[in-house]
């Protein structure tokens, strides 16, 4: 229990809510980290969790991220997560609904979203009990296409760096992961010039079309770090640049829509000490909660979304010119960045 304490003391956090409802099946965690800026903001993550520490930890960690990732968005709204913990087949609708029940009774400082494991289909059952759910079918649809496209835009930012234009013509980028958001980037970059290489560890019916539409070439899961390239945008899973995979990169960039893409803060430094630039995950895949939040606080706007997903280009430029000049690297220019934003309540 103390240690418990010490993590949500270290992670600094508002409140953290243990949930328990056994009839509804219902175990869960919901950590609100912010609302300085405004009520906050995050997915409801559904997951086996061994114990109870490996949840408080990945809900306290990834609550965190979500203060960050929308004050780096300048959105008006705080971070926070909410974790399940259960197998995606425990799912019922009396699961959700339960889920809403606490959501509703937090009285708005917590709007929930999907996520890993849970779908918008779960969502319109959480919506039977509370109305504080984003990211619904009906008002702002399907996030990835929207989150496709702010990667597209901080890869052109990061171009313009590497080659003085933006013009993806010839640049050469190695895409991991053809899933929602990495298929969806992929026909972006095809169709504003770029070649691709790209590796799946599954949805082989993309890469076929990816190959034969767009002229990309298929490597396996490993070769993907190796390869020659411009830029290097992992779009998978988290952790993808470690103390593995590092050594074996032969890009100029890394700029891709993954959470959480760097093992930990040396791999940023390492990243730097090799030349290679990095777009900020969290500023970088920031479309699809950009998309979600407008639906909060005012009424959805598609144009007004997109104008704003296209300030990542000039946010992912700040933040290198910010690392060229300092010397620190981009993920921590881009974290004080949001802290500063939270801590003064901009
Ligand atoms: P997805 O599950 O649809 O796609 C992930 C893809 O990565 C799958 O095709 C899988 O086969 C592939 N993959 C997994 N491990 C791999 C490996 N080692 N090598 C090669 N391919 C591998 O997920 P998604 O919705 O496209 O999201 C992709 C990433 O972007 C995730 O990290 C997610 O958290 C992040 N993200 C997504 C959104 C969104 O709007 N969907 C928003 C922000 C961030």
């Amino acid at each position: 229990m103390a240690s418990s304490l010490n993590l949500i003391s270290e992670y600094n956090h508002e409140k953290v809510y243990f949930v328990n409802n056994d009839k509804a099946g219902l175990h869960a965690i919901i950590a609100v980290h912010s609302t300085k800026l405004g009520p906050a903001i995050g997915g409801c993550r559904l997951y086996p969790y061994a114990n109870i520490e490996d949840a408080l930890f990945d809900v306290l960690r990834l609550s965190r991220g979500m203060s960050h990732k929308n004050a780096a968005a300048g959105l008006p709204v705080g971070g926070a997560k909410g974790v399940i913990m259960a197998s995606p087949a425990d799912k019922s609708e009396a699961l959700f609904e339960a889920f809403g029940e606490v959501v509703q009774n937090l009285g708005g400082c917590y709007y929930t979203a999907e996520d890993v494991n849970t779908t918008v289909e779960d969502m319109n059952q959480v919506l039977h009990t509370t109305q504080y759910v984003v990211g619904r079918g009906d008002v702002s649809g399907d996030p990835s296409p929207i989150t496709a496209y702010g990667v597209f835009c901080g890869i052109k930012a990061i171009a313009n760096k590497l080659n003085g234009t933006d013009d993806l013509h010839g640049v050469k980028i190695a895409l991991q992961g053809l899933g929602h958001v990495g298929f969806d980037l992929a026909g972006q970059l095809h169709d504003a010039g770029a070649d691709l290489i790209v590796a799946t560890h599954s949805n082989r019916k993309n890469m076929a079309y990816a190959v034969e539409k767009w002229g990309a070439k298929e490597v396996t899961d490993e070769e993907i770090y190796g390869v020659e390239c411009d830029i290097l945008s992992p779009c998978a899973l988290g952790a993808t640049l470690n103390y593995t995979t590092l050594p074996q990169l032969k890009c100029r960039a890394v700029a891709g829509a993954a959470n959480n893409q760097l093992l930990d803060d040396r791999c940023g430094e390492l990243l730097r000490e090799k030349g290679i630039l990095y777009a900020p995950d969290f500023v970088i895949n920031g479309g699809g909660v950009i998309n979600a939040a407008q639906a909060v606080f005012t009424t959805y706007d598609r144009e007004n979304v997109l104008k704003q997903v296209r300030g990542i280009y000039d946010s992912i430029s700040w933040i290198v010119d910010e690392a060229v000049k300092t010397g620190v690297p981009e993920g921590i220019i881009a974290r004080n960045f949001a802290e500063e934003r939270i801590n003064k309540g901009l």
